[in-house]
């Protein structure tokens, strides 16, 4: 990502555009970005908070709120003494907890037919509403972050599957497909876990064993498509705002990319929180991260589901490789 945007620069604009663009983030729906601001003071309070959310005080709350983490820790706690009850009560929370979920699965199938329709009501008017000279220095990031998510989807990842997993990565994009198609539409990859589970295990062969525990994991802190674009994002408003930044502070973006991703939730714009800790941290002046944010989000929902499928993918590659080296066979066979 921090080469690509540097090559491309998308945030090398004339003046004039410049300014265009300031008043066009000035207008931008201020409501989300001061939710967006609000969310990340709450959430900034460090790496080790992670540690605490995994415990968490209400576990309906939890649910409530989609802390992804807190849920986890719950679930494997609950599934343990669940798995040490006599036979027959094993056996209905078994059925019980399957049949919740092929209803779920079923209901989210159905929401999904809807996507084309949803995707298209979301592109027309950004198109229509920025008018073509914005559109054309926004499609140009746009082609940097998409240019950057494709070589980790289509270059590093197939490389860690060919060479540490030893499987024929075509094998396991073919097995993928629905889960990402799903992540794609969704942009939530809390929302395609189920779906990559089941992917991950009919499809690719990995155990449950492994799945059940790296996928949910991987869908709340393994986040290398939200790492990237935080890392594109930051660079590219500091070139539109002109705010110096050396390769040492760059690398450091990179650090701090990797760092916030993991705490980013795994619903849609969620990196918008982190990329305002981010531009904090890196001394952007206030005024600008707002309008920064209100700049990016004409473009961000589109960027978010290719985000959100290389995120999912990213997960899918991590199960398969350890699921090789535990010595599983029939693996993408
Ligand atoms: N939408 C992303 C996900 O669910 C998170 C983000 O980058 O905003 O994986």
């Amino acid at each position: 990502g921090l080469i690509v945007v540097n090559v491309f620069q998308p945030g090398d604009v004339d003046d004039s555009i410049r300014q265009q663009m300031q008043s066009q983030g000035e207008g931008a729906d201020s409501g989300k970005v001061a939710g967006a601001l609000k969310n990340a003071e709450r959430g900034s309070k460090g790496f080790l908070e992670i540690f605490l959310r995994m415990v968490p005080t209400n576990i309906i709350g939890a649910a409530v709120e989609g802390k992804l983490l807190g849920l986890i820790f719950f679930s494997i706690l609950f599934g343990y003494f669940a798995a040490r009850l006599p036979e027959k009560q094993r056996d209905s929370q078994l059925a019980f907890w399957e049949s919740l979920n092929g209803a779920i699965m079923k209901l989210t199938q159905f929401i999904i037919l809807f996507a084309p329709i949803g995707i298209f009501g979301l592109v027309t008017p950004t198109i229509l509403e920025t008018g073509w000279g914005l559109f054309k220095v926004m499609a140009w990031f746009a082609v940097t972050v998409i240019v950057a998510l494709g070589i980790h989807f289509l270059v590093t990842l197939p490389l860690l599957l060919s060479v540490i997993g030893k499987v024929n990565p075509l094998k396991h994009y073919r097995a993928m497909a629905p889960a990402l198609l799903t992540a794609f539409s969704t942009a939530s990859s809390s929302s395609t876990l189920p779906l990559t589970m089941s992917c991950v295990n009919k499809n690719a062969g990995v155990s449950r064993k492994i799945t059940s525990f790296t996928l949910p994991l991987g869908a709340t802190v393994n986040m290398d498509g939200t790492a990237l674009y935080e890392c594109v994002v930051v660079i590219f408003l500091a070139q539109l705002f002109q705010v110096p930044m050396d390769m040492a502070m760059q690398f450091q973006v990179v650090l701090l990319a990797l760092l916030t991703s993991i705490g980013v939730a795994g619903i849609p714009s969620a990196s918008l929180v982190a990329i305002i800790v981010i531009l904090n941290a890196a001394g952007f002046p206030e005024e600008t991260i707002a309008v920064g944010i209100g700049v990016v989000l004409v473009v961000d929902r589109v960027l978010d589901m290719l985000r959100t499928a290389v995120n999912v993918f990213g997960d899918s590659c991590a199960a398969v490789v350890i699921g090789r080296s535990e010595g599983e066979k029939g693996i993408l066979e």
